[in-house]
């Protein structure tokens, strides 16, 4: 019998450049299931419900959480976060592969629930980076950009909580290293002991004919 699906989480400061690895890895693997969180957060200029985020209210929110429909969930920066829980799984027990992009606090409830999980840590080559890469993006006003930054050295210190860290300095090489991760996670014996499985029980019926 096939394993479940890999189930991949990327995590990592905010302007780590998270969302661009995950846009390419989805570009380069049309098959890895990108969940959609939901978040009380408002939409950002461009973002689509449903596409980016399901934007919900804190009441709806707060339900979700109450009816078990999360995975996980956590505050952050001031808004709630989560993951729906029947998406991930049905995929999973299809055998798909399912990436989530969530913050630390979410990444350690996971790690909980799934310890064969693929955890990575995306870092940005400096804070100085980080910081522009953040004022660039003006996606944020001063206040949030500020309530960001200054999360980031403290969100530093959870990287060893991970199985990989990722440096981020030009988007393609970091996102190549994390498909290597991922093509390397998929021979682990775990994973891959089915194989052994169908070998023998080949071995055995050739020996019936
Ligand atoms: P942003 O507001 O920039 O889209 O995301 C803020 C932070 O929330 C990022 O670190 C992002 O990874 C995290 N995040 C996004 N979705 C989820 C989720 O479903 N659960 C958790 N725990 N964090 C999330």
């Amino acid at each position: 019998m096939k394993p479940q699906g890999l189930l991949l989480v990327l995590s990592g400061p905010s302007g780590a450049g998270k969302g661009t690895i995950c846009q390419m890895l989805r570009e380069k693997l049309p098959d890895l299931a990108y969940s959609v969180s939901v978040t009380t957060r408002q939409a950002r200029n461009g973002e689509v419900d449903g596409v980016n985020y399901f934007f919900k209210s804190v009441e709806e929110v707060k339900q979700m959480i109450a009816e078990g429909e999360l995975l996980e969930y956590a505050e952050v920066y001031g808004n709630y976060y989560g993951t729906p829980r029947s998406y991930v799984m049905e995929l999973l027990n299809q055998g798909k592969d399912v990436i989530l992009e969530i913050d630390i606090q979410g990444a350690m409830q996971i790690k909980k629930r799934f310890p064969d999980g693929v955890f990575v840590f995306i870092v940005p080559p400096s804070l100085d980076e980080l910081c522009s890469r953040i004022y660039k993006r003006g996606t944020d006003s001063e206040d949030v950009i500020k309530r960001r930054l200054a999360s980031a050295t403290g969100e530093l210190a959870y990287a060893n909580e991970y199985d990989y860290i990722v440096v981020n300095d030009v988007a393609q090489k970091a996102t190549s290293k994390v498909l290597t991760i991922m093509d390397a996670e998929r021979y682990r014996a775990a994973r891959t002991y089915f194989i052994i499985d169908e070998i023998c029980h080949a071995a055995h019926k050739e020996r019936e004919i």
